[in-house]
């Protein structure tokens, strides 16, 4: 029986509401004065249900859906401005005792090769992401207590935030491993975590079931309850993802938008992040086995109503995603992304070889953090390596007001260009410096208040004279 407040995934990702919630989606897809009314009803800027979002997703009126895209485009930068934020994963260890299907990581794949950074791998990975210029990474390893106990994680989270590197430093550390007790998540609370992320995967339990055959991920419950322990533990800053490709994509994004409400309803925090990954190309793993793949079009839709349908979270997308695909992306909502990232376990130090392959997925955009960040530049937008908000304790109740309201540019436009100002100074190429420095001039005036802008711009200065790490 759906209960959004329930404690059980069964009841708050309740099948039969989401089977409904599909029939309905289907029965009013050329409703266009119900569409007509959810998408003003949108723009209002507080969020859908998943009904109503459903609804919008089924939807194949080329002109109703181009008033979403421009909808989604418009709060997107209502909320967070012209900022995106950047950040990198780090792959501590591909160990793992799962069989997710999806995934080249699976136990069953004996021709990976497997690797557990070391501490002073761990050191000299950081070493290298910091001499690109990244502040925020997101920590990402397979599902092994014996090669990856928690206290691993918690030794390699301690040795990244202790070094600084010329002027670099890891300012904020999102991890993203498998679910886990609630005592562990208060350890990571406590060791200085942003985000945990956990993608979902698929919300059809059934479905999840078959794709995790063994294992301790084979547990849907346990996995699909693991923000509300995570929450519990006093992480709160939780993100949310499917794996767009494994199910209908109908199904996932209701189910996903469900398990959002479910998270508002019990804690009175939605998700902070939402990713939106989709099955792509790795070892052993074949697209075309998937016949739920989800084409470009369809994707960058899902994308334009997630943002429409969670206003104030953060939306996420990775290098798995081409260039093209990462700008369309960016025109329908997205607000963070990754850049010249490694998907491999020591990367960062020493480029993949085939020989060596330790990948989890296959980028599509291999550009360097330079060349991203002068391509966001040229586009209008302002890269930021931002992490004030939970160094400053705007977490869960108390960041997400002040998302909700939009209040939040104030904070995200000045230290986006504060942070954007460090990135010229320590690491950008001549070019990049050149548009960067144009972009912050720009910029400086869409700063609403005055004493803000003031400071904004002596802090700006203090940069240029060797000072870092400034917030609001
Ligand atoms: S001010 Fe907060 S929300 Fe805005 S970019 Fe910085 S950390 Fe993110």
């Amino acid at each position: 029986m759906y209960d959004v407040k329930s404690m059980r995934a069964d009841d708050f990702i309740d099948d039969g509401e989401i089977l409904n919630t599909l029939e309905y989606a289907q029965a009013n897809k050329n409703n266009k004065e119900l569409i007509g009314s959810i998408i003003e009803k949108a723009a209002e800027c507080k969020g859908l249900t998943h009904r109503e979002a459903s609804v919008l997703l089924a939807c194949d009126d080329d002109e109703l859906n181009e008033k979403m895209y421009a909808l989604a485009k418009q709060i997107k930068q209502k909320i967070y401005g012209s900022r995106i934020v950047f950040f990198a994963p780090l792959y501590l260890s591909n160990y793992c005792i799962n069989s997710c299907v999806y995934c080249p990581y699976h136990v069953k794949n004996k021709h990976i090769c497997r690797k557990k950074l070391t501490q002073e791998e761990v050191k000299a990975e950081t070493i290298a992401l910091q001499d690109m210029g990244h502040k925020r990474l997101a920590l990402e390893a397979g599902e092994d207590p014996v090669n990856n106990p928690l206290e691993y994680i918690l030794e390699c989270i301690k040795t990244i935030y202790s070094i600084k590197h010329k002027n670099g430093a890891i300012r904020r550390v999102n991890v993203n491993i498998a679910a886990t007790t609630v005592e562990n998540y208060t350890k990571l609370k406590e060791a200085g975590i942003g985000t945990y992320i956990l993608f979902q995967e698929t919300y059809n339990k059934k479905h999840y079931e078959e794709l995790h055959p063994a294992g301790p991920k084979h547990d849907y419950c346990y996995h699909t309850e693991a923000m509300d322990r995570a929450m519990q533990g006093g992480i709160d800053d939780v993100g949310l993802g499917v794996l767009f490709g494994l199910d209908t994509y109908a199904y996932e994004l209701c189910g996903l938008l469900m398990h959002a409400e479910h998270l508002e309803a019990v804690f009175g925090v939605g998700p902070h992040t939402i990713s939106v990954p989709r099955i792509c190309p790795a070892d052993d793993i074949d697209v075309d086995d998937f016949s739920n793949a989800v084409p470009d079009e369809t994707w960058r839709k899902i994308v334009a109503i997630i943002r429409i349908a969670v206003p104030y979270t953060g939306m996420i997308v990775s290098t798995r995603e081409s260039e093209e695909n990462r700008k369309a992306a960016l025109e329908l909502g997205i607000s963070q992304i990754s850049g010249a990232s490694s998907t491999s376990v020591g990367g960062y130090v020493r480029p993949e070889s085939p020989e060596e392959n330790t990948a989890q997925f296959d980028r599509s955009d291999t550009r360097t953090l330079d060349e991203v960040s002068d391509w966001l530049i040229r586009m209008g937008y302002i890269p930021s390596f931002c992490t004030a908000c939970y160094r400053e304790g705007r977490t869960g109740d108390r960041f997400m007001p002040l998302a909700k309201s939009g209040a939040i540019q104030n904070c995200c436009q000045p230290n986006a260009l504060m942070t954007l100002k460090e990135y010229l100074m320590d690491y950008a190429s001549e070019q990049t410096r050149l548009d960067g420095e144009a972009l912050i001039e720009k910029e400086l005036n869409n700063i609403p208040n005055e004493n803000v802008r003031r400071i904004t711009i002596e802090n700006l200065k203090k940069i240029e004279n060797g000072e870092r790490d400034f917030r609001f």
